[in-house]
């Protein structure tokens, strides 16, 4: 019910961020300008009860002897707190958190204590006070909670479940310090009794701002820089997955604090209640009498104390050592690494323990086979810093199943400590019944995130949570994924295989329902670069991701040949097609709606209904083979800067329903009927084109072609036409008139996130070779490329690193002004490319040079044992000698 409570309040806070802080910040200066416009009041006793029996001396000695206390405690209490949040390693969550305690306790209470008069010399050592009660963790959970979110809304949501697991938690807190510290309002020491007063306000200001002002300030803070993509990285600041129960308090705990403030409010209302004064008894009076005294001496004495407060005293003495003793601590016993590093090393060997005996203990249930329980392998959920991995190589296998985050993980983002931290939570967390988990599941403020991966997966083996939709469940797809890698690698057997295939930090959110399903990790793949590729006369440095050692060298070499001449290149097509399959009863019915689709009047009106289906694709033409009683329709149209497949099923289907109405008759076998034809070699996307139909023309002076390529202008068209016409003819060949037209495109795909199947089609190329010039010293290439299917928009181009590569080459996204104009020039890249490529290989063929450069630059030694002697002559070990392939470069 509060938790409820809580969670709309925090709703609402994020949700209304401006009208949250502009509320505070007119009441704060409301206040203000209230205490300005009105006399002060009559300076009142700030305590109502002193120590009327205690000497001055003695009384002086207490105050110093206390203060001193509270002022070491305080200065511990914050290197405490200092050092706690010094592990989250964020920056975000302390400077948030820094920056809301500070101008929480320090502007709010100040303003407070200025409306109520109260003496602001005291704040001096109230500061100390508030040191003692600042709680940086609370404020540093919740940016947490907001910091996990991956877009707007998951950030109002998980500030709205921060309020409700915190909420009542930091309100029962707040009812017990106010009352704890009241009780210092009785101690006798008259400035405990004052600092009391202050501190219990400061509590409540606190709390208050924590409550209204610090929500709407979280919210409003990631919504400005989620330009700055703080949500791409909060996966990587918040290296330890944030668990909600975690921070949810102990009912024990919270039990006795409500039984304390009980007890409390008796002893405050005792010593408080009215009734003391209705006695009306001497005492009462006196003790009144006395401290009013006690208030004038001290005003008089503020000079005094000035005086006091500037010499070095005693207590004086004693804080700066310990301060300067923290200090010697911290940067010289605690530097950062090594804390961290001690930290993770502690927590392993402790973990490895639990490991072995927990390894022990799931094999022994193992073998007994008992169904309800899931089975892990302790270790699969541990990951280790580097130096535990070192340690662990030569161990047994079962143990060396650590995550390999490490290949991806960025040193500043302190990835292992904190990944540790949370397997080690789930694997001290002993597995909740079946039912205890389906109720925690159902629970709409709980749900799956409230359970272990243990617990999770449980779920999963028994039908309640889709094994596909793990993700979705635990509302936190990394999380979702490091589960299914779990289940597989315990069903499948390959746990030890997974740990090689990295996971962690990545936006799986882009992935989901887009780009892949029951993903279970990413593929790191190389990328290089060729370039600058002088085209159209922009200079470009293309991406290329591959593991083939050579391709980059080789494709850098043919644009360093094409450097001063440049690529020209052309447009000369651009329709993405779709071609499904239909049915009539005869032969008759079936040439006669072949006819009616092919007449202008119906294809106008067929065009309007495909062209409903989308603000960007555009039906240009309709291509109609008949076999028997079967139509192949091939639509064609215009999609834009997207590749377009989506877009033409959609379109498509939408246009059979429509010739449907006119020949109702007409079956709908398929809405693909590989007339399309997609992902497959076929011949109408050689002659018809597909996507972007491209051509690029190069001329290459003859001293070029020796000092660059090392080769002859006669000798490339003589290898050109052998092999690229005659040998691709004899081989029977469709498209495939290139020497490697196929390595170019599938880099330049995988890097910019095209289709990669879709290589097959976009391959297709013609490379030309001719003696060019009046004395033909010079060479003339050309690369006619009819069939690019490709696009700057859907499908894997919004992955971040695949974008990345589309920003290099300033293709990002959509075209605004002139949607389809990206796709257009990414089209010109790649065929711009392939010509460098085949311009660079088919020196290398004619220079005899193919054999030896990869043999240098694509055989891993690991494959060739040392000196075993090479076709070319070159050992293993000279390959690894000599330096790189001047031929290729
Ligand atoms: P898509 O992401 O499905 O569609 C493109 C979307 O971007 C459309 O919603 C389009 O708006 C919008 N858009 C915004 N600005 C645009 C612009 N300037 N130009 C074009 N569109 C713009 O992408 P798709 O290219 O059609 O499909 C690509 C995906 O299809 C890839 O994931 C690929 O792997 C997959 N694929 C599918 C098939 C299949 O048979 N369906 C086959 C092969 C590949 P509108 O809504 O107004 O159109």
């Amino acid at each position: 019910m509060s938790a409820r409570f809580f969670r709309a309040h925090g709703d609402f806070c994020a949700s209304h961020p401006w009208e949250v802080i502009v509320a505070t910040l007119t009441l704060t200066a409301c206040m203000l300008t209230v205490d300005q416009q009105h006399p002060a009041p009559p300076p009142k006793p700030a305590i109502r009860f002193c120590a009327g029996c205690l000497h001055e001396a003695e009384y002086n000695a207490a105050d110093v002897i206390v203060m001193t206390i509270i002022r070491c405690l305080a200065v511990l209490y914050c290197y405490y707190q200092f050092c706690k949040l010094q592990k989250l390693g964020s920056k975000y969550i302390l400077g948030i958190a820094g920056l809301f305690t500070v101008f929480s306790s320090f502007i709010f209470t100040s303003t407070v204590l200025n409306i109520l008069r109260i003496n602001v010399a005291d704040l001096k050592d109230a500061l100390f006070f508030f040191l003692l009660l600042i709680d940086l963790s609370k404020a540093a959970m919740l940016a947490q909670f907001a910091l996990n979110a991956s877009s707007k809304t998951e950030v109002k949501n998980n500030i709205a479940k921060g309020m409700s697991v915190l909420g009542p938690t930091i309100t029962l807190d707040t009812i017990v310090e106010t009352l704890v510290i009241g009780v210092g309002t009785l101690s006798g020491v008259h400035r405990l009794e004052m600092l009391s007063c202050f501190a219990c306000l400061s509590v409540l200001v606190n709390y208050i701002v924590f409550m209204t002002f610090y929500p709407a300030c979280l919210s409003l803070i990631l919504e400005l820089s989620r330009t700055t993509s703080i949500y791409g990285k909060k996966q990587c600041i918040l290296s330890k997955a944030f668990r909600e129960e975690d921070h949810k308090s102990n009912p024990v705990v919270q039990r006795v604090k409500l039984i304390m403030s009980a007890g409390l409010m008796l002893v405050h209302a005792h010593s408080r209640w009215p009734f003391k004064e209705d006695d009306g008894d001497d005492v009462g009076s006196l003790v009144v009498d006395q401290h009013m005294t006690l208030n004038r001496t001290e005003d008089t004495a503020l000079h005094g104390y000035i005086m006091k407060w500037v010499t070095l005293s005693a207590d004086h003495i004693v804080i700066l050592i310990l301060l300067l003793a923290l200090v010697v601590k911290f940067i010289f016993f605690e530097n950062k690494e090594d804390f961290a590093e001690k930290m993770r090393a502690s927590m392993s060997e402790s973990l490895d323990k639990e490991s072995n005996e927990l390894f022990k203990l799931n094999q022994e249930l193992k073998s007994k086979l008992q169904p309800e329980m899931p089975i892990f392998k302790s270790s699969e959920t541990f990951f280790l810093g580097k130096s535990d991995i070192d340690d662990k190589s030569d161990k047994s296998s079962d143990v060396e199943v650590e995550d390999k985050a490490v290949q991806t993980t960025r040193s500043d983002l302190n990835i292992e400590g904190s990944s540790s931290d949370e397997d080690q939570t789930s694997v001290k967390k002993t597995c909740r019944t079946l039912e205890e988990c389906l109720s925690v599941y159902n629970d709409s403020d709980l749900g799956a995130g409230a359970l272990s991966d243990e617990e999770v997966m449980l779920l999963v083996k028994h039908k309640h949570i889709a094994a596909y939709q793990i993700e979705k469940a635990v509302d936190n797809p990394e999380r979702g994924v490091g589960i299914r890698r779990k289940i597989l690698g315990n069903e499948a057997n390959v746990l030890s295989a997974l740990t090689d295939l990295p996971y962690r930090n990545y936006d799986y959110g882009k992935v989901m329902g887009a780009c892949c399903e029951n993903v279970i990790g990413y593929m790191p793949v190389p990328v290089g670069y060729a370039g600058p590729l002088l085209l159209d006369g922009r200079e470009l440095f293309v991406p290329m991701a591959t593991t083939e050692g050579c391709l980059v060298a080789s494709t850098n070499r043919g644009c360093r040949a094409l450097k001063l001449s440049g690529v020209t290149s052309s447009i000369v097509g651009d329709g993405m097609t779709r071609g499904p399959v239909v049915r009539f009863p005869s032969l008759v019915r079936a040439s006669a709606a072949m006819k009616w689709m092919e007449t202008p009047e119906n294809f106008a009106q067929i065009k309007a209904q495909f062209d409903s289906s989308s603000r960007f694709a555009r039906l240009t033409r309709i291509l109609i083979r008949i076999a028997g009683r079967y139509l192949f329709i091939r639509f064609v149209a215009k999609t834009g800067d997207a590749m377009g497949m989506n877009m033409l099923s959609k379109g498509t289907e939408i246009s059979l329903k429509f010739v449907q109405n006119e020949f109702p008759e007409m079956e709908i076998l398929s809405l693909s009927g590989n007339f399309c034809t997609d992902k497959k070699p076929a011949a109408v996307n050689w002659i018809e084109g597909r996507g972007k139909s491209v051509v690029c023309e190069a001329v290459i002076s003859s001293k070029i072609v020796t000092t660059v390529l090392k080769t002859t202008v006669h000798a490339l068209v003589e290898v050109n036409y052998s092999k690229n016409m005659i040998g691709s003819a004899i081989a029977g060949s469709i498209g495939g008139f290139n020497a490697h037209a196929a390595n170019i495109v599938t880099a330049i795909f995988i890097a910019t996130g095209q289709d990669p199947a879709q290589n097959i089609g976009s391959s297709n190329c013609m490379t030309l070779m001719e003696p060019w010039g009046e004395t033909g010293d010079d060479l003339y290439i050309s690369c006619s490329m009819p069939s690019i299917e490709i696009g700057t928009v859907g499908g894997g181009t919004v992955l971040p690193a695949q974008a990345a590569c589309l920003e290099m080459l300033g293709v990002k996204g959509p075209n605004c002004e002139n949607p389809g104009e990206n796709a257009n020039q990414l089209a010109r890249i790649v065929c711009g490319l392939v010509l460098a490529g085949e311009l660079s290989l088919m020196a290398a063929l004619a220079a005899g040079h193919l054999v030896r450069s990869h043999l240098r630059h694509n055989r891993s030694t690991t494959v060739l044992p040392e000196n075993v002697s090479l076709a070319s002559g070159i050992s293993t070990k000279d390959n690894l000698l000599r330096p790189p392939c001047k031929d290729i470069f």
